[in-house]
């Protein structure tokens, strides 16, 4: 019997994105491997076990069945990871928050809604204690590599608490205010690169706010920019919908 850390993945209302991007780590797969086993991938492997120390849990939680899989994953795992925006915010499950929830059910479920019962979109640290987040949709392969050394390691991962203006500050990302564009850098936590900036389009939101986030400042700077109150809501409520600073403003 290996006595190498035991791994397993889980997921919840996700599109599954964030594990692909763990198996797009090909090169860095067989060192990680070495390591490790990973003993619950269903993207991966067949094998099954409710026998692990680190679980990965993505997605976002939409029903009470979830919710009670997951405090069986949390009463397991030493240590549980939320991975990708549906897991560490909510991500886009977040949006149907904003509409009446039958509605919603209807729409996706048609005359079987009542057969597929959801409720208001969270996520996992609102239903579990979560150790570490790991942001973004999906999430950066470089982060989680670096994710998985720190735990290895019996280290704490860091993740950036700066708004992704200043990582783009530091490597000569333009503003795109100044080219017209709207963008939500000035508030969403950096860590990417700053992925959307650096190839011309503005950021989204979908690592979530920094810790303490200057709302109003964002606010005023979208703005400016000539967007009204609604529209820089429906901006962040793409992603950021659980955040009590955008469901305040509903
Ligand atoms: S965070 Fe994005 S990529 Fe990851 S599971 Fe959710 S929707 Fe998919
Ligand atoms: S720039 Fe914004 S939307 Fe794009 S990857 Fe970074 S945090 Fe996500």
């Amino acid at each position: 019997m290996s006595d190498k850390p035991k791994l397993a993945f889980f997921s919840f209302a996700s599109c599954e994105g964030c594990q692909l991007q763990v198996l797009n780590c090909e090169d860095e797969l067989v060192a990680l491997l070495g390591a490790v086993d990973i003993v619950n991938f269903r993207e991966a492997i067949d094998q099954k076990s409710d026998d692990y120390d680190i679980a990965f849990v993505e997605g976002s939680i939409t029903r009470l069945e979830d919710q009670v899989a997951l405090r069986e994953i949390r009463e397991r795992a030493k240590i549980l990871v939320a991975f990708g925006a549906c897991a560490t915010i909510g991500g886009i499950n977040a949006m149907k928050n904003f509409k009446p929830l039958a509605e919603v059910r209807r729409y996706v479920y048609g005359d079987k809604a009542e057969v597929f019962p959801t409720y208001a979109t969270r996520p996992v640290h609102e239903v579990v204690e979560v150790d570490m987040k790991l942001h973004g949709c999906p999430i950066s392969k470089s982060e989680f590599l670096k994710a998985c050394t720190c735990l290895l390691a019996g280290k704490q991962f860091k993740v950036a608490n700066y708004p992704v203006c200043v990582e783009g500050k530091l490597l000569g990302t333009g503003c795109l205010f100044d080219k017209g564009m709207r963008c939500l850098g000035v508030v969403t936590r950096a860590g990417c690169d700053p992925m959307c900036p650096s190839f011309g389009a503005g950021c989204i939101g979908c690592r979530g706010l920094v810790d303490n986030p200057n709302v109003e400042a964002a606010f005023d700077v979208l703005a400016d920019a000539g967007l009204t109150v609604e529209e820089v809501l429906k901006d962040f409520r793409m992603f950021d919908g659980c955040a009590e600073q955008v469901k305040d403003q509903v």
